[in-house]
């Protein structure tokens, strides 16, 4: 069924780097081992994070549309190389053959956006209140960019990260998840065709700007401690978050945190139905659950919840479960069967607080025994509480009805979670109250859309306890960078500010 190893060798990593080591990759569609990673020691960690400061000190004084240009150059290889790369996504990571795509036309849509923001990394100029003086701010590279990443996206939130870090003029070293390193291992070799041909290019060694350390959370311990790793971005659960976020501000270094989400989709009184159910369906059970953006409750105004139940329950008895690589198939297995296991203990739980849960059954295991399908879930449930205000990251949707849009408004907010939500309405007053400032208190807050699949344009992340960051487009760039402010004095005076007198 898999063959990981003829993708990874199509993608010229070295079978050296995914057989023997003590890290065991499964893949989640039936179970099989599919590598042995080698798991960094911190001695390791620490000598790729000196190879990268050393290579950031030459790279931060490569014109930033020429740093462009190494991305752009990766980005042609993932083009060239993107059916492998998403396969081997779908094999790792168990994603359907179009999300795996997807994942890699992610990457290569972020490489198109750092190309054109190489030419852009712009500050202001500001007035200065004395004569003969010019204020302005620039932005600068501002080291090594360490980069921990969680599974269920294996290889698009690194290159989110990496392509912004590298045309910002800064080095990576990257710790995957431990349930996926032989993507990041592919996606490391892609690089590395990239910067060989950039170097014969300008005519200069290739510097080591791009570092994969694999291994558990002490790998990622090692980099997230280390004074040479000027930003941290942390892409995973809540609790790691919480263990990650304070051992970087202990040192005063950066944080950019992406964590766990518990995003809401209010289904209001003129919501045209048919949009709401596809949206809500891709939402909650795209992806086995396993988005950060999964659409985990649903808020129903009580004129539709009846007819919308009925829409998502038929449609949700329609979703194919199955292997990934199929043709035809919806619904992916569950990483592993920890997730399983969280996903039958919060239907419990949903069932103790009164809930009136359907599917959420073990599938197909006398097919495939080592491996953990479920059937998407959903819970109607009499209020927010418990379970509800938890991500658990499986295919479950929460119901729950409203009467007034204050209400919906209001029990969208009351998660610990603040990353996607959204509205089907076509009322535009209620559209607006949504998004306005005392709506939606989300990092994300879409109209008629649901609550995943996000594009690279805008600025992505999330408040409260999602951790507050922004990656990808808009200015998230500046996250990368380090400000100066510079004010110069071309008069033969020396004025000082507010007035200040200061002469002997
Ligand atoms: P996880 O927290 O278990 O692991 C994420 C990464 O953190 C892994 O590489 C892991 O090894 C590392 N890690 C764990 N503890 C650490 C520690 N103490 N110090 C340093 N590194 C540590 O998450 P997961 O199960 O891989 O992924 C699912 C979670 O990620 C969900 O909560 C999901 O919402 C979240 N997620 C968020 C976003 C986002 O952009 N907001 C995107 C994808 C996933």
């Amino acid at each position: 069924m898999t063959h990981a190893s003829q993708l990874l060798s199509a993608l010229n990593v070295p079978a050296s780097q995914t057989t023997g080591g003590s890290l065991q990759v499964r893949s989640p569609i039936d179970g099989a081992q599919i590598g042995a990673v080698h798991e960094a020691t911190k001695q390791e960690v620490d000598a790729a994070i000196a190879r990268a400061h050393e290579a950031f000190l030459a790279w931060r004084n490569v014109p930033a549309p020429k740093r462009g240009e190494l991305v752009r150059l990766f980005g042609m290889h993932l083009r060239q190389n993107k059916a492998e790369l998403a396969r081997l996504v779908s094999i790792e990571a168990g994603k359907i053959t179009s999300e795996g795509e997807g994942e890699v036309q992610e990457m290569i849509d972020i490489c198109d956006f750092a190309v054109g923001l190489s030419r852009q990394l712009y500050g202001l100029t500001i007035a200065s209140e004395r004569p003969g003086h010019r204020m302005m701010e620039q932005w600068h590279p501002i080291g090594v960019v360490g980069i921990i990443s969680a599974f269920n996206f294996p290889v698009a939130v690194w290159a989110w990260n990496a392509a912004l870090a590298l045309v910002c003029g800064n080095s990576v070293v990257w710790k995957p998840s431990e349930k996926t390193p032989l993507t990041a291992l592919a996606t490391q070799a892609l690089f590395e065709r990239a910067l060989a041909e950039f170097s014969q290019q300008q005519g200069m060694a290739a510097p080591a700007l791009s570092h994969v350390v694999n291994g558990k959370a002490p790998v990622g311990e090692a980099l997230v401690d280390h004074p040479s790793v000027a930003l941290v971005s942390a892409t995973g659960s809540t609790r790691m978050g919480r263990a990650v976020g304070p051992r970087v501000a202990q040192r005063f270094g950066r944080c950019l945190l992406e964590l766990g989400g518990n995003n809401a989709i209010i289904v209001a009184p003129t919501a045209d139905l048919d949009l709401a159910t596809r949206g809500i369906l891709f939402g909650a059970y795209g992806t086995a659950g396993q988005r950060c953006t999964t659409t985990r409750r649903v808020i129903a105004h009580a004129s539709i919840h009846d007819e919308l139940v009925s829409r998502l329950e038929r449609a949700r008895k329609q979703l194919r479960i199955g292997n990934p690589l199929e043709n035809g198939t919806l619904v992916g297995p569950l990483i592993d069967k920890g997730a399983f296991d969280a996903m039958q203990k919060a239907l419990r739980g949903a069932r103790e607080q009164g809930g009136k849960v359907t599917g959420g059954d073990r599938a197909l295991e006398a097919q495939m025994p080592q491996a953990w399908y479920a059937e998407p879930a959903l819970a109607q449930m009499p209020a927010q509480s418990g379970v509800v205000l938890e991500e658990t990251f499986a295919p479950i949707l929460y119901v729950l009805k409203y009467e007034k849009l204050d209400d919906a408004i209001a029990l969208q907010n009351a998660v610990p979670q603040g990353l996607s939500s959204a509205i089907f309405t076509n009322d535009v007053r209620e559209a607006e109250a949504f998004m306005a400032a005392s709506g939606s208190d989300c990092g994300i807050a879409n109209v008629n859309i649901g609550t995943s699949g996000a594009e690279i344009g805008g600025a992505f992340g999330g408040e409260k306890e999602t951790g507050g960051g922004r990656e990808s487009g808009s200015d998230a760039w500046k996250a990368y960078m380090r400000r100066t402010t510079n004010t110069v004095n071309y008069s033969s005076a020396l004025p000082l500010a507010q007035g200040v007198k200061f002469d002997v």
